[in-house]
């Protein structure tokens, strides 16, 4: 076994894990949520805010964007 620290993050659509580096972490940052919630790419991996791991799989970041999609409406309109 290699000894070195992997940080594993699990995709919140299809719940499998994959390394930190495999994943995109996106955050509705609070102060643009006040105007009806903007999904950000977090390609820092540190902002504050809510925070989504989605893998890179494709059909994962469809439903992770009709998901964030849903919520604005309820909220935009
Ligand atoms: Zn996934």
């Amino acid at each position: 076994m290699k000894k070195g620290h992997t940080p594993i993050r699990m995709c919140m659509i299809c719940r499998q894990k994959f390394a930190k580096k495999d994943v995109t972490r996106y955050v509705f940052p609070r102060e643009v949520d006040t105007y009806g919630g903007a999904l950000a790419v977090d390609m820092t991996q540190t902002k504050q805010g809510r925070g989504y791991y989605i893998c890179s799989s494709l059909e994962c970041q469809q439903k992770f964007t009709q998901k964030s999609s849903v919520r604005r409406k309820r909220k935009g309109v």
